[in-house]
């Protein structure tokens, strides 16, 4: 399996779901991990699955926070924005206050822990980023995810021109699609529906593969993506995804 062995990472919105299970694997593999959220009654979890993690409150809508953070962990070998707010509904579905909520903590953010992190990056000469998309953006139209699919595809053109600006000086920006992964915020919009089994069934029905992903299936590809073994991809857009967009 891939060795972090000696790399330190930055995770965010890792109290649950995706984040989680990422800071897990990282760990695992080795790295030091900076396991950050803004719900701290996660941390105790996070503890004590795996010891090599050291959680901390980061809010990535905070410049404050960033700047802590950074002046905590000092520079980081990886950076794994993975913050993200699913926004239901069509563009008649959404004020001007939830787009700019949405841009905010699927795009800014990621522009904040970035503009923070990289320069360390390239003061140790290398780097990996990581920034997590959706497939629900300019990979595939999903119905009334409208702030969603546009921050998300925002989020892949961030990535693109960070990896293009900075390929040269041993910095790797990538991005993920996943299609639709268990958390505790999908089993919220599910509830949400009304009837959570049928809402549940119709999201299975839509996934060739005939399960909804787990999160630990998409923290591999976080692993993999922070490895040296990764050395030859940057600025992708990497589906993972059930074979939804196949
Ligand atoms: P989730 O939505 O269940 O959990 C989100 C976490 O983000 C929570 O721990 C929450 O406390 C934290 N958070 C919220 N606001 C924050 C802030 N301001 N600062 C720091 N942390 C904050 O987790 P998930 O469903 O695994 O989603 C994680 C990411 O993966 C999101 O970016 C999401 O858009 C993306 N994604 C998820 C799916 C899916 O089906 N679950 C699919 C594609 C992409």
């Amino acid at each position: 399996m891939f060795d972090l062995s000696g790399k330190s990472a930055l995770v965010t919105a890792a109290g649950q779901g995706i984040g989680f299970a990422s800071a897990v694997a990282l760990a695992r593999a080795g790295a030091r991990v900076f396991a950050t959220d803004i719900n701290e009654a996660a941390f105790a979890a996070l503890k004590q699955a795996d010891a090599r993690i050291e959680p901390f409150r980061l809010d990535v809508l905070s410049d404050a926070d960033v700047s802590a953070a950074r002046e905590r962990t000092g520079a980081v070998d990886i950076l794994f924005n993975c913050a993200g707010i699913v926004h239901a509904g069509a563009i008649l579905d959404c004020p001007p206050e939830d787009l700019a909520f949405a841009l905010q903590l699927n795009v800014t953010a990621a522009y904040r822990t970035i503009r923070a992190y990289l320069p360390g990056m390239l003061e140790k000469g290398g780097g990996s980023i990581i920034n997590m998309a959706s497939v629900a953006s300019s990979v595939k139209a999903v119905p009334n995810r409208f702030a969603y699919s546009a921050s998300k595809a925002a989020v892949i053109g961030l990535t693109k021109s960070v990896a293009t600006d900075y390929v040269g000086r041993g910095i790797r920006c990538n991005a993920i699609c996943p299609g639709t992964v268990q958390s505790p915020s999908l089993d919220e919009r599910l509830r949400a529906q009304g009837d959570y089994e049928a809402a549940k069934a119709a999201f299975i029905a839509r996934q060739p593969i005939g399960r909804i992903g787990k999160p630990e299936e998409i923290a591999a590809l976080v692993v993999y993506l922070a490895s040296d073994e990764a050395a030859y991809t940057t600025g992708q857009a990497h589906v993972i995804d059930g074979g939804w967009t196949m």
